[in-house]
């Protein structure tokens, strides 16, 4: 059963160069507002970032570096003091300071180059950081020699956009391309075709389970709305999060073709993360930990929910500044177990089954509900009235498979490859 998706937020347009693995380079950021060069005034750790005068100097220098394990993040060294470059404090607030830091291995170190067209400069890009999504910008969108740079919300701006003229994409290709089996391009040729006939906001929607991962940098975050009168114990609040981690998986494995991401998909990973439990009494959850936030009898559609002001589906901007604990503690998606309930649903939102179903198949190799829902959360349809020439069988036309078949498969990348260009991929 297909579940509808929430109102899609106006979409930032990016067009890429990306189509390949990243590798380190050295390169000026020049501002596209001002022309002005990004530039570290001193050695001294702490020291603000500011714009200043392009000179070649190696204080307007920077080494970008990439993230083993990661597709498409960079640590950012400074060669004056080869540090790194930071959000002061990890910080997510607007207007953060953007200095130099004794380089480490977390998120506010970390940045993905979005690329920006602006009209006539090749190699522009906003410059995102990791943990907060924001950009790295001049603050108060000054112009001015001297500005110090700080983060804020990523826009198309010129202000916020630098062009890195040493650019290096590195080595194309890698991780394969749209090459589905010949018995599958008619089938395959219907299914989108049938999508784009009848999905009525399709392009324009930036909630799918693509959006949700590639704004996060490349995880997923779950609630449990746990819809049921039963108790939890510790071993079974872990059995299902390491059993949602493993289906999860069989979808995002999709996506990784030699070692790579498929058609330049950024990841070969996505971690599954469980943030929250919502339950109707504090009582039934028997554990005394903090591992996971716990929201007791928020009730919605009659069951619990996690805190709506940490969920993706409410605040699709990506921010959530109302969300206890800042964007760590925000989710994606619920896995919403409802006592005594049939078949499913799935959308951007989630995945809904029956609680019995989900917690008596935990050791199952193939959850086949939850992957059928899963496919809804990116985008695959229902096929109730009809059937693509020439295939049978398949996880998305409900109770014909109970595994994602190569057919499913090649749906899958489908949609990748028709969204992929709206992140510069
Ligand atoms: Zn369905």
């Amino acid at each position: 059963m297909a579940v509808l998706l929430a109102v899609a937020v106006a979409p930032i347009v990016y067009t890429g160069q990306g189509n390949a693995a990243p590798v380190t380079f050295t390169s000026t950021a020049i501002n596209q507002a001002g022309n002005n060069c990004g530039n570290v005034p001193s050695s001294a750790n702490g020291a603000q970032l500011v714009l200043a005068a392009c000179n070649g100097a190696a204080s307007q220098n920077l080494t970008f570096v990439p993230v083993s394990g990661t597709a498409d993040q960079y640590n950012i060294r400074t060669l004056t003091s080869n540090s790194c470059i930071d959000v002061s404090g990890a910080s997510t607030a607007d207007n953060a300071t953007v200095i130099q830091w004794t380089c480490h291995a977390n998120n506010n170190q970390r940045y993905r180059l979005q690329a920006v067209s602006i009209g006539g400069a090749t190699n522009t890009f906003n410059i995102v950081a990791v943990h907060s999504g924001k950009c790295i910008v001049p603050a108060g969108s000054s112009t001015a020699n001297n500005t110090g740079l700080v983060q804020l919300p990523c826009s198309t701006a010129t202000v916020r956009v630098w062009r890195l003229p040493s650019y290096n994409p590195g080595t194309p290709g890698g991780g394969g391309g749209w090459n589905p089996p010949s018995n599958l391009v008619t089938p395959l040729d219907e299914v989108w075709r049938h999508v784009e006939s009848t999905y009525p906001n399709l392009f324009g929607f930036r909630n799918y389970g693509w959006d949700q991962i590639i704004a996060n940098g490349g995880y997923v975050n779950y609630c449990v709305r746990w819809d049921s009168s039963a108790n939890v114990s510790v071993a079974l609040r872990d059995q299902i999060h390491a059993a949602l981690a493993r289906q999860f998986k069989k979808w995002m494995d999709v996506m990784t073709e030699n070692g790579q991401g498929w058609n330049n998909w950024p990841y070969t990973g996505v971690p599954v993360r469980v943030v929250g439990w919502a339950v109707r009494n504090r009582a039934q959850l028997q554990w005394s930990d903090t591992s996971v936030d716990i929201y007791v009898n928020d009730i919605r559609e009659n069951a619990p929910q996690c805190s709506q002001p940490c969920g993706r589906f409410f605040n699709q901007s990506g921010s959530y500044p109302n969300c206890p604990g800042g964007v760590s503690h925000h989710y994606d998606m619920s896995l919403w177990l409802t006592d005594g309930f049939g078949g499913g649903a799935g959308g951007d939102w989630g995945q809904r089954m029956g609680r019995e179903y989900f917690t008596n198949n935990l050791n199952t190799e193939n959850i086949h509900i939850y992957l059928h829902e899963v496919g809804h959360t990116f985008g695959l349809d229902d096929f109730y009235d009809w059937t693509p020439t020439g295939v049978c069988c398949f996880i998305m036309k409900a109770g014909s498979a109970t595994s994602i078949t190569e057919f499913d498969r090649w749906m899958f990348r489908d949609w990748w490859r028709h969204l992929k260009s709206r992140y510069g991929r």
